[in-house]
């Protein structure tokens, strides 16, 4: 067979694959889910363990010694616009009900809900070492860990969680110094450079090289969905500046479709900010900016899996911010160094 053929029978048995588990919970009412449509294959793989179905990349996958995943809605036990794998309590949703859905993922990811440490996010770009004594913060102990979007570790058997319904989850990986790293990267997040902090907060604390470092960016609002006005527009091309460099090595390593948005002009580079569907609105692209920001910071594209999954576009099986007016819970993403 030839490549291409070989192709099309991968996209078919991942497809095949995909139907069977969510045909498995009647609620999704035989949806299937969307994926962009401009990547030659799927990016993320949806797999089913302990009756839990979850999206986890290849690259970090290929981890040995780390467990990663990132939750859909199906699973769980929470109802009505919870439903059903909602992981914040704060908006709502009874303690219980989200307790038993951390249950869930622990059973998936072979831990205990004692060692899952989470924070308070506030769209900051604060980060914080988890050590030992921090097992349980945040989730079955009271949240001390106030106003921090990033979280990074070298413990053995912790799960670092992060919350997210549109915002980008950043996942890393040194698989040389054997440490692990979460981050909330939304919009503000993202312009403040999460990314390249958390590269940077890798080299303190672990002594790692940027090179070494494998990155997954997840599930999250896509461009074609992501309306901002012209002042988050503008603070994008601010904080970038000029991205020809970065954006041109994206291009070379096919990581991420880089061609321009609209018609005709095939050599144009896709930017961060696109102009709008609307009048005076702009689309944002929160992937390619954490992308530019995290080659900036020195680590290598072929190391990048950035989803192929966009959050609105699926908001049947993923919390949307925007495509539920804000009526939604959070999914977690979830990462442990076996
Ligand atoms: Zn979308």
């Amino acid at each position: 067979m030839t490549t291409e053929q070989l192709d099309i029978v991968y996209i078919e048995k991942i497809r095949a694959m995909e139907k069977e588990i969510l045909n498995s919970y009647p609620e999704t009412d035989g949806f299937s889910l969307k994926r962009d449509t401009r990547r030659k294959k799927p990016v993320m793989n949806l797999k089913l363990r302990e009756q839990v179905p979850f999206l986890c990349f290849p690259k970090l996958s290929a981890c040995s010694q780390v467990e990663h995943l990132f939750t859909t809605r199906l699973g769980g036990v929470s109802e009505g616009r919870f439903w059903s794998m909602n992981f914040s309590s704060k908006l709502g949703d009874q303690r219980e009900r989200v307790l038993e859905n951390f249950q869930r993922i622990a059973g998936v990811m072979d831990c205990r809900v004692e060692d899952m440490v989470g924070t308070v996010q506030t769209h900051t770009t604060n980060i914080f070492r988890v050590k030992e004594g921090d097992r349980g913060k945040g989730i079955l102990r009271d949240p001390e860990l106030w106003e921090l979007d990033g979280l990074v570790t070298d413990v053995r058997g912790i799960t670092l969680v992060a919350y997210m319904a549109d915002c980008v989850p950043l996942f890393f990986v040194d698989p040389l110094k054997n440490a692990v790293g979460i981050a909330h990267s939304g919009w503000r997040g993202t312009v403040q450079n999460m990314a390249g902090k958390m590269v940077e907060r890798f080299r303190v604390e672990f002594d790692s090289r940027p090179e070494d470092l494998v990155v997954g960016i997840g599930p999250s609002i896509c461009q074609d969905c992501y309306e901002v006005d012209e002042a988050v527009a503008a603070s994008f091309l601010n904080a970038l500046g000029a991205d020809d460099e970065e954006r041109k090595r994206i291009a070379q390593s096919g990581i991420y479709p880089m061609n321009a948005i609209g018609e005709g002009d095939t050599e144009k580079l896709r930017s961060v900010v696109e102009s709008g569907k609307a009048e005076g609105k702009y689309q944002l692209d929160l992937h390619l900016a954490n992308l530019i920001f995290l080659v900036r910071a020195g680590v290598r594209p072929e190391n990048i899996d950035v989803t192929d999954i966009c959050t609105a576009e699926n908001s049947r099986i993923l919390f949307s911010h925007r495509a539920s007016g804000g009526k939604r819970g959070n999914m977690g993403a979830f990462i442990k160094l076996k």
